[in-house]
Parts: structure tokens; C-alpha cells; sequence
């Protein structure tokens, strides 16, 4: 066997505009704002990012977070399991158990840490899971790694995976979806999954990274309405509407002790600094407390929509913070991601393979950090974009 020529493989990425670039953040304009400062001095406005509540750069998670470090340091020192397991970890799970309404919660280091620990826990080898056909990649990976065989139902398509379960009633072990879908922005047939899953004696997972803390009346998230029967396995991140780092899992007591026990990315890795946990607890007690936050997001949303559809954006169906603009090449996106760039906004064209070839997109997302004159100033250089290639009669899809 050969090594692989690795500047082949670039070159390759490079002639078909799939290259991923990183661009510095060295600051913030202004704490609590999306105003992004970056290396080369240049102030952009941040239309990419997950801080969906605004959370990520306010000065009380700071304050929190450094007050915390001056009693118990920047490092946990070891794991969960060893001596790594503090006084915040403890008080954060809690509180995150009362937020979700479960016996018992559990924190992973992050989110795709906790999707890979708790699918290769959950499901054995041979069995059979069934993944959503836009799973988030961590969702994918937890299963390739559980060794389990793995169907794919149609996206969002409960009666697909019903079918699947009724095919296979003896080896069906676990159904996992994301809540809201990352980059598409819409949310799963929740209450029919769980019906299906419960039907069949299945575990229903669901990874709602981008619904907890934005959606739902009490800011629970896109299951807010659903039981602990109907999902039975909750994971959320706190790296996105909580503004801080981390992922946690929700469940009853016998899930969690399960998962103490036999999670891998659980067991075999440091634990979160406390001072991570300390500024996510903040993040929680503020997101209940400052209910206006998701309102504001979601008004944003609405905003963003509203002045998006009247310019004849091609929208997707989406009702969260996250709103993509479908371009359909590489080329096409990067393009407008350029051009957005020159005009003072960062906004981050999505690329195969996160999305499928064809399905290129700008992937917006609204904050309530967001100013109504920021919204509408993106609105109105979309605008921009979109009446250039259509004097020179092309659509804004190709
Ligand atoms: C971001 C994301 C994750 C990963 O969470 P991290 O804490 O960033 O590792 C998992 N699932 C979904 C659906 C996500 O969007």
C-alpha cells in the first residue's frame, strides 16, 4: 500500500471550489453584539454563527466563567471518573435536569462527543438504526463506530422510518434524528417518530443542538411538547443558543448510570473545565429569565423572511433562526459569500459534502445580538446580488 499524494487531494478540492477556508476572529466590536472583529482590522457582521441568544460574548458569562476559574482553576485535571468531576458539573446537570424535565442529565464535552458516546453505548453490533437521510455527521459517526447496520429514511419522513421499524421488528434498536436539521433549518416530525419508536420498543434519540434554548414556550426546545416516554434519549449542545461549550444528555436515572458506565467519549476523556460549566449555568439562568431573547430571534427570523420573500429570495422552509439561501454550486455560493464579505457581512456558503452536490447554500442565521438595521442591511445586499445576475438574465440559482 501507498501513502495517498495529499497535494493531490487539495488540488483536486481546489479545481472543484471545495476548499474550506478559516477566517481569524481576533475580537468583538462589541461585547454582546455581532459585530466581529477580525485579523486585518476589518469589523464584520456575523450572520453565521450558532449564538442564537446572543449568550457567546456577553460579559456575564465572562465574568462567571473567570470568577469560577479563581477558585477551581482553568483545568479539571483528569475525567469524569477519576477526579475531574467538580462542584459546577454537579450543580450544571441539576439544573439541566429540572430545564429538561428528566430524572437525570449527563455533560459530554460536546456534542458530537455525546451523539458518538451515546449511539455506539446504545446500539450493538448487528442491530439495526435508523438515521434521518440529513443526519448530522457526529449522529453518523456514533453509529458507524457502534458497529450496528444502519438504514436511512427519507428526510423528515416519519412514515418511512415506521416502515423500516414494521420490516425489521427484531433488530430495530434506535431511532435517531436531529431536532432541528442544521443546515436545513427545519424540525422533525417529532410526536410521529416518537409514536413509531415507541411502537416498535426502539429508542427515540434526539439531538435538538439548535432547537434547546430557542424554541418552544419555555425555551426547551423542539420537543418541549413531547414526554420523556416519547424521547426517551434528549441530547442538547450548550455551545450554541447557550453561548458557552459542551453538550449534555437527558434522561431517566437508569439511561444515565447506563451511560456513566459504557459511554466511551464519556468515560475516556478530561473533563469540561468548571469554568465552562460555571458560564453555562449562567447562560441558562438568563436565557429562562430574559424570556425576550428567543422572542427577539425568532421576531428577527420573521423580519428576515418577511423582507427576504417580498425580493423573491429563494427561502427554504424554515421557521428557526436558521434560514438558508439555496444557490445550488459551489461556485454560485462562493460567490455570494465573496460578495456579502466585500460588503462588511460574514456569512458562510455551506459545501458538498456537509450538503449535498447541487444543494450549495449561504447558511444565515439570526441572533438576537442582531440589530433590525443589520437584518435589513443583509436583506438589501442579497437584493444586490440577486438583481446582478438577473440583468444578466440568470437566476439566483444558478
Ligand atoms: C453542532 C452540532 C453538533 C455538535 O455539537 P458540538 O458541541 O459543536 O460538538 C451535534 N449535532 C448537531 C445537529 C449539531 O448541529
Amino acid at each position: 500500500m501507498k501513502k495517498r499524494s495529499l497535494d493531490g487531494v487539495l488540488a483536486e478540492l481546489d479545481r472543484q471550489h471545495l476548499t474550506r477556508r478559516r477566517t481569524t476572529v481576533d475580537g468583538f466590536a462589541e461585547p454582546g453584539s455581532r459585530l466581529v472583529t477580525t485579523v486585518g482590522g476589518r469589523t464584520l457582521i456575523d450572520f453565521s454563527s450558532n449564538d442564537y441568544l446572543g449568550l457567546a460574548h456577553h460579559p456575564a458569562l465572562a465574568a462567571a466563567m473567570s470568577e469560577c476559574a479563581s477558585r477551581t482553576g482553568a483545568g479539571s485535571g483528569a475525567s469524569h471518573l477519576v477526579t475531574g468531576h467538580g462542584i459546577e458539573h454537579e450543580r450544571l446537570e441539576a439544573e439541566l435536569a429540572a430545564f429538561t424535565g428528566r430524572e437525570r442529565a449527563l455533560l459530554f464535552s460536546t456534542g458530537y462527543m455525546a451523539n458518538v458516546g451515546v449511539i455506539a453505548a446504545l446500539a450493538d453490533r448487528g442491530e439495526l438504526v435508523l438515521l434521518d437521510r440529513l443526519s448530522h455527521a457526529s449522529i453518523i459517526d456514533g453509529t458507524v463506530l457502534s458497529g450496528a447496520r444502519f438504514k436511512r429514511y427519507t428526510h423528515a419522513d416519519a412514515d418511512a422510518a415506521g416502515r423500516i421499524l414494521s420490516d425489521n421488528p427484531d433488530e430495530s434498536v434506535l431511532v435517531a434524528t436531529d431536532g432541528v436539521f442544521s443546515m436545513d433549518g427545519d424540525i422533525a416530525p417529532l410526536s410521529r417518530l416518537a409514536k413509531a419508536a415507541r411502537t416498535h420498543n426502539a429508542w427515540l434519540v434526539v439531538d435538538d443542538a439548535h432547537g434547546i434554548g430557542v424554541l418552544g414556550k419555555k425555551g426547551r426546545g423542539a420537543t418541549e411538547e413531547l414526554s420523556s416516554e416519547d424521547v426517551p434519549v434528549l441530547i442538547g449542545t450548550l455551545g450554541k443558543a447557550f453561548g458557552s461549550f459542551g453538550a449534555f444528555v437527558a434522561g431517566s436515572r437508569d439511561l444515565i448510570d447506563f451511560l456513566i458506565q459504557r459511554a466511551r467519549s464519556y468515560i475516556y476523556t478530561t473533563a469540561l473545565p468548571q469554568p465552562v460549566a460555571a458560564a453555562t449555568r449562567k447562560a441558562l439562568e438568563m436565557s429562562q429569565r430574559e424570556s425576550w431573547r428567543r422572542e427577539r430571534v425568532l421576531a428577527l427570523t420573521a423580519r428576515f423572511r418577511e423582507g427576504a420573500r417580498e425580493i423573491g429570495l429563494p427561502l427554504m422552509d424554515s421557521n428557526t433562526p436558521i434560514q438558508p439561501l439555496l444557490l445550488g454550486s459551489s461556485a454560485a455560493a462562493l460567490q455570494a459569500q465573496a460578495e456579502l464579505l466585500e460588503a462588511g457581512f460574514r456569512v458562510v456558503a455551506i459545501r458538498a459534502p456537509t450538503v449535498a452536490k447541487g444543494s450549495e447554500r449561504l447558511r444565515i442565521t439570526l441572533s438576537a445580538a442582531h440589530t433590525e438595521e443589520q437584518v435589513d442591511a443583509l436583506i438589501a445586499r442579497l437584493g444586490q446580488i440577486q438583481l446582478a445576475r438577473s440583468d444578466k438574465r440568470m437566476g439566483f440559482a444558478e
